[in-house]
């Protein structure tokens, strides 16, 4: 058994539709996949209808919120997507990403680097119901302010970059009590380690569930740590690629094994 809990569509910044992502899925070996857009689950039933039984898709969003300044992701598996909170939140988010998206063009206009909405939404393709950075990059590309995509984070839009605006909806605390409130169970994402040291304690005590874990380029040893963190705190583990598109290789080369996240899937009846 082949699985990957933490794929992007198009729905948000991903580059393939949910349906591609499914017979690419597929087609790299997967059994089970999440579909985990930033704030949204507009992919989740696209992804589901596509499937039609070959492949088992989980629903699932990636929620971004800020505590102090920094930013966190927390996961949401098995949520209702109808959920009227939910979908609220998803709804304020879309808004919110897209005042940011101007707010960052005009800081980028500010500092000789001309680029438009339109661009934005030229690079994007169909229209996102997510917003977000990588869109901004793509079309910097295609206006040739750039060579490369992570050119335009290194340079314009990173977490410290000139045309950098942070979107500062909800807490992690937030993010738990939505995914709760939908009937899901929360995963803080690619935790960074300094980050775990002071907010997983609070985290836990509000309801935290999981930790993603196992993900591409992570050593050994910080995966063995995470794991073992995970268990002291009486946390289930999950594992994913954060697949965007083929610039990130081929999907299905990252996999995690059922014996790997069984805690997690036996939550989910799966
Ligand atoms: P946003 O949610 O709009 O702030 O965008 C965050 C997304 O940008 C992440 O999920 C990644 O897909 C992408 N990203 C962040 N940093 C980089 C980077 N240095 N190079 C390429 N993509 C990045
Ligand atoms: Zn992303
Ligand atoms: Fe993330
Ligand atoms: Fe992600």
């Amino acid at each position: 058994m082949r699985i990957d809990l933490h794929i992007h569509s198009t729905a948000s910044d991903g580059s393939l539709s949910p349906g591609a992502v499914v017979t690419t899925a597929l087609a790299g070996g997967l059994h089970i996949i999440a579909i985990a857009d930033h704030d949204t689950t507009a992919g989740v039933m696209a992804a589901q209808v596509a499937a039609e039984g070959s492949i088992h898709v989980i629903p699932a969003l990636e929620l971004s919120t800020y505590d102090a300044g920094a930013e966190y992701h927390v996961l949401g598996y098995y949520v209702d997507i109808a959920n009227p909170v939910l979908v609220e939140h998803a709804g304020r988010a879309a808004g919110a990403r897209e005042i940011r998206m101007h707010g960052m063009i005009d800081r980028l206009v500010a500092i000789g680097i001309p680029v438009t909405f339109e661009d934005v939404l030229a690079a994007a393709g169909t229209k996102p119901d997510s917003l977000g950075r990588p869109h901004l990059a793509k079309a910097l590309l295609q206006r040739g302010h750039v060579t490369t995509v992570s050119e335009a984070f290194d340079r314009y839009i990173g977490d410290q970059g000139p045309g950098f605006v942070p979107t500062a909806l909800i807490t992690p605390f937030d993010a738990i009590d939505i995914i709760h409130g939908a009937g899901g169970v929360a995963v803080w994402a690619h935790p960074r380690p300094e980050a775990l040291r002071t907010l997983l304690s609070p985290l836990v005590a509000h309801g935290l569930d999981g930790i993603e874990c196992y993900r591409p380029r992570l050593t050994h040893a910080d995966t063995e740590r995470i794991s073992a963190t995970a268990a002291e705190a009486g946390l289930f583990v999950t594992g994913g690629s954060d697949w965007h598109g083929e610039w990130q290789g081929r999907l299905g080369d990252f996999a995690v094994e059922r014996d790997d996240v069984s805690r997690f899937l036996d939550i989910g009846g799966i």
